[in-house]
């Protein structure tokens, strides 16, 4: 497994609907190019560490607008944090337990190990397979979202979604399956959000769930907290 050390990261500005030059490299050693991660159109590094990432953004991206794009940057402080590469999928069993996972349509591939190892608790309880649309890039940024910073959340596909737009019903197998998965991450996660359509009431009832907005009506999102890790003294 490949590990990684970066500056952590901060938020440090929005600014929606602003075109590709609102910021511009300020030495020879920033770097700025044209990108293909998910949502990510072009990024800029700044030799001090800090990034600047353009892109869609759902709430914010409208064709008829002039500048339709948006714009994040990711400040940072003296601290440094790992981060992992994600193995682009995973199918083992353990016993009688099977950890799979795949990917879709996501370059965040990087997530700090605890994270990680919460997934992968969370995947093992539920014993079923579950698609991750990712956590962080591998400088701790994570456009279109601030919430991924440093790679401590993640993202997971909703099996009750169906492909028209809508829910399958409460009594379906696949709900079932989202309820087994959340309570699952509940085991592990210090905060899951879930959407604000009415097909998540009961979700949100659960503790250590919350109404994570509209946002949420397509994912769920699965907040890691380092207090959730416990040293094992032997
Ligand atoms: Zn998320």
């Amino acid at each position: 497994m490949e590990y990684i050390r970066i500056k952590e990261k901060v938020r440090k500005a929005f600014n929606p609907n602003q075109p590709k030059t609102f910021y511009k490299t300020k030495s020879p050693s920033d770097i700025a190019s044209d990108v293909n991660d998910g949502d990510t159109k072009y990024r800029i590094i700044y030799a001090n560490g800090e990034i600047a990432e353009w892109g869609k953004h759902d709430r914010y991206y409208n064709v008829k607008s002039k500048n339709p794009n948006s714009w994040r940057v990711f400040g940072v402080n003296n601290n440094e944090v790992e981060l992992l590469r994600m193995p682009d999928s995973l199918n083992k069993q353990y016993g009688n337990l099977n950890i799979e996972y795949n990917f879709h349509n996501s370059k965040r591939r990087y997530a700090n190990p605890g994270l990680f190892a919460a997934m992968l608790g969370s995947i093992a309880v539920y014993n079923k397979t579950v698609t991750t649309t990712g956590s962080a890039f591998q400088w701790g940024s994570c456009f279109p979202s601030a919430l991924h910073i440093n790679g401590m959340a993640i993202d997971f596909e909703y099996k009750s979604k169906n492909n028209q737009g809508g829910y399958y019903p409460h009594s379906s197998k696949q709900y079932q399956n989202d309820l087994a998965f959340l309570n699952a991450m509940r085991l592990f996660f210090d905060k899951n959000r879930v959407g604000e359509h009415s097909h998540f009431k009961g979700f949100r009832q659960l503790s250590g769930v919350v109404d994570g907005g509209s946002l949420h009506n397509s994912h769920f999102h699965a907040d890691f907290s380092l207090t959730k890790i416990e040293e094992i003294k032997e």
